[in-house]
This record gives C-alpha cells, sequence and structure tokens, in this order.
C-alpha cells in the first residue's frame, strides 16, 4: 500500500476533493502521476509507434486559466459558490482550488461577498427563480486580461452599475465583464445571450509569440504554459517547410494555424462554433497574418468537401474534443493523402480507435498511414486527463 493512499483516506491536501472528484491524483506525488499517465498512453498506444516520454511540468499547481463557480443557497450558510459535487446537483462550497488560477479563485470570492450585501438572489434549479447561477473567469497568462461571465437567469441586473464599479474597485486587473443569459433548465452553463457591461468583451493571451483573442464561448486550452509545448511539437511534427498548404481541423480560434502559418504556403481552418471561428478571422488580421482562412463547418463535411473538390493539402493538424474525429473526416484524408497528420488528442481512447482506423493494413485504404511517433503531454496536471500529439506519416 502507496503511502498517499493511506493519506488520501485521512488527509487530502484539499478538503473538497473526494466530493468533487475533479483530481483523481490531487495526493499522488507529480513524479508518480507522470508515470502512470506514461503507462497509461503506452497501455493503449504503443502497439502503434514509439511513445516518448510525457512531458510535464515544472509547477504544476495553479495552471488553471479558466474558472467556473456554480452559485446557490444553502440553508445557515446563505449564499455559497462551488462545484456541483460528481453526477449530482448539489453544490459543495469551495474557497479555492490548487489547481486554478488563484487570481480568479479571488474574484470569484468577491463576487459572492458583493452578492450578500447587493442582496442578490441566486438562481434556484428546480424553481427556475433567482438571478445568480454561475461565474466564469478567465486569465489571459501571458497578458493578465481578465473577463469575469455573470451567468444570470434573467436579463435584468438592477444594480448592475454598481456591482461592476464595486467588483472592479476591488479588482482592478479585471479588463472585462459580461453578462450571459441562461434561462433555461440546463446542465450547460453558458445561454446563448450576452451583454457586455464593462470593457470589450474579450481577452487576449500570448501564445508562442502571436496574440488570440478570446470571446466568452470560444475553446482555449486552460492551460497555457503546457500548450505552448504542446504546439511546438505538432509544429515540429508537422515538417513545414514553407509551400505547403495546411488544414487545421477542429481549429478553435486558430491557435495552430496561426501558429503554424508563418511556415507554411497557405493554412486553412476549420471550426464548428461560430463564435471561435470569428475569433480566428480576428486573430488571423490582428496577427497580420495573410494566408490563413477560417471555415465554420463540420470538420468532417468539410474535409469531405475539400476531398470532392480534389484539392491539394500536404498537413493536416486535427485537435477533435473528446470523443474524437469521424469515419467521415478520415475518408477523407485517405482521398486527400495529406503527407503528415498531426492528431491533437485529450481522450487517448478514442485516439486508439481512430489510430487504428487510420493505420489498419485490412482496410479498403491499405492502413495508408503509420505512426511515426507519440508525445504525451502532460496537460492537467492532479487529474488523470491526459493530452497527446502524434505524427502520422503517409506510406509510400
Ligand atoms: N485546436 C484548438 C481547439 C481544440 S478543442 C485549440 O487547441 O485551442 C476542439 C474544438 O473542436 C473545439 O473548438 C470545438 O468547438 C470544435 N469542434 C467540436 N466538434 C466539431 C466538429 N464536428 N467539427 C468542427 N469542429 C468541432
Amino acid at each position: 500500500m502507496k503511502d498517499y493512499k493511506k493519506q488520501n483516506r485521512k488527509t487530502s491536501r484539499c478538503e473538497v476533493s473526494k466530493k468533487c472528484g475533479g483530481c483523481q491524483y490531487i495526493d499522488v506525488p507529480y513524479e508518480e502521476q507522470l508515470t502512470k499517465k506514461q503507462r497509461r498512453v503506452e497501455g493503449l498506444l504503443k502497439g502503434f509507434g514509439k511513445v516518448k516520454p510525457i512531458i510535464g511540468m515544472e509547477q504544476p499547481l495553479h495552471y488553471r486559466n479558466k474558472v467556473h463557480a456554480v452559485f446557490d443557497f444553502q440553508k445557515g450558510r446563505g449564499i455559497v459558490s462551488g462545484i456541483y459535487q460528481e453526477k449530482t446537483h448539489h453544490v459543495i462550497p469551495v474557497e479555492g482550488c490548487l489547481l486554478e488560477d488563484e487570481k480568479a479563485d479571488q474574484i470569484i470570492q468577491s463576487v459572492r461577498s458583493l452578492a450578500k450585501s447587493f442582496k442578490i438572489k441566486t438562481y434556484d434549479e428546480d424553481t427556475g427563480y433567482g438571478l445568480l447561477r454561475h461565474v466564469l473567469v478567465r486569465v489571459g497568462h501571458a497578458t493578465g486580461q481578465i473577463m469575469v461571465v455573470l451567468v444570470l437567469g434573467s436579463p435584468v441586473f438592477p444594480s448592475k452599475k454598481n456591482f461592476v464599479s464595486e467588483l472592479c474597485k476591488l479588482h482592478p486587473e479585471i479588463t472585462t465583464i459580461v453578462i450571459n443569459v441562461n434561462n433555461r433548465r440546463t446542465s450547460m452553463v453558458l445561454g446563448d445571450k450576452e451583454q457586455v457591461i464593462y470593457g470589450k468583451g474579450y481577452i487576449e493571451d500570448v501564445l508562442c509569440g502571436r496574440t488570440f483573442k478570446i470571446s466568452p464561448k470560444s475553446f482555449y486550452q486552460v492551460n497555457a504554459v503546457q500548450t505552448e509545448i504542446l504546439y511546438q511539437k505538432a509544429v515540429e511534427y508537422a515538417g513545414l517547410t514553407g509551400k505547403e498548404t495546411v488544414v487545421d481541423a477542429y481549429c478553435g480560434i486558430g491557435t495552430i494555424a496561426l501558429t503554424a502559418a508563418g511556415q507554411a504556403g497557405k493554412v486553412i481552418g476549420v471550426e464548428l462554433n461560430r463564435d471561435a471561428v470569428r475569433d480566428a478571422v480576428t486573430n488571423a488580421k490582428v496577427n497580420q497574418v495573410k494566408n490563413a482562412d477560417f471555415y465554420q463547418n463540420d470538420a468532417g463535411r468539410f474535409m469531405r468537401q475539400l476531398a470532392e473538390a480534389e484539392e491539394k493539402v500536404d498537413i493536416v493538424f486535427m485537435d477533435p474534443p473528446r470523443s474524437g474525429s469521424t469515419e467521415e473526416f478520415m475518408d477523407a484524408l485517405f482521398c486527400l493523402r495529406p503527407s503528415r497528420v498531426v492528431y491533437i488528442s485529450c481522450n487517448p481512447e478514442t485516439l486508439a480507435r481512430d489510430l487504428q482506423y487510420l493505420t489498419d493494413k485490412k482496410r479498403e485504404n491499405k492502413g495508408l498511414y503509420r505512426v511515426e511517433e507519440i508525445t504525451p503531454v502532460d496537460m492537467f496536471p492532479f487529474t488523470d486527463n491526459i493530452e497527446v500529439c502524434v505524427l502520422l506519416s503517409r506510406r509510400k
């Protein structure tokens, strides 16, 4: 029996770790976490190709630049903010989190105390009454810009001017505040309607020397330090010479596309989320990248359209959500025949499934691709989530 297991049973370094369930490895020494992840990746992916040692963090705490808290009213306690207990709608009060940006946590505490003094009612999920539902804070790691999103159950926020000025007095580092209205009985945090009540309505961050605009609903990696390492690895794997036509599929706000653009002939990004595509287009302008185009579409359908149009594509980056890619997408890859595919994955299980499809010699495409190298990057210390970057090359 390992010491940490004993320790975990009695005292954990986080008092809510058991109920929260977000940090499976909170009491596991960091080196050991890395070993576990390495073994897991090897177990799932070794059969496809060489697995390099996982790239860990020097300082693995407080890396999350996106912090979410749900608000609730509890008898005897008053207004609380925290997280849902795993698989329930019961809110566990949280004062601070070892993974989250500390400034973001402080801002959430301030929103809570202001909500008390302004007598703002929290939203009741059962009745649908009340105002304050969630608070989302996003911090630009390199720029220090901070966005606060107040998710409200109704668009009517009577004391909003005073609330904003009090919150900004307490935290002058806040650069923008957005109201997001979510009046549906849903487990989704953000609703559709947004109103900017302070600042520009978005923040910027700098990654790999480029500036990125991030809107409230756009996806942005939560760990900026490791994201830079991941993208550098991805671009290195792509082996660009300056002439290639590159597709960045599932591109979010265009981070990989714009990081690679300087070393490519042209880049084409495709992404489903409208706001993210809009951010990507702005990001190309802001960084004076002229050889990048972005399209709002399902990545699979878009790739099929490229294949049908017999477009020439040399390199494909693909960074799908946890569910992985689709056969439609990969069948299009077999038609487009890029010489290299760089697959970035946040779920090694769906990655293994997709690598099987891409490399299977028994299929019609006769294993068109071969895995050259696999590099795990620890984007989510203290949790069991794993990020992996894979280079595939086309068999001659
Ligand atoms: N490469 C980006 C985003 C990766 S996250 C980055 O590193 O920041 C995965 C992205 O895929 C999200 O932005 C999500 O909105 C998008 N997405 C999800 N399903 C999609 C689909 N079917 N087609 C295109 N994009 C999709």
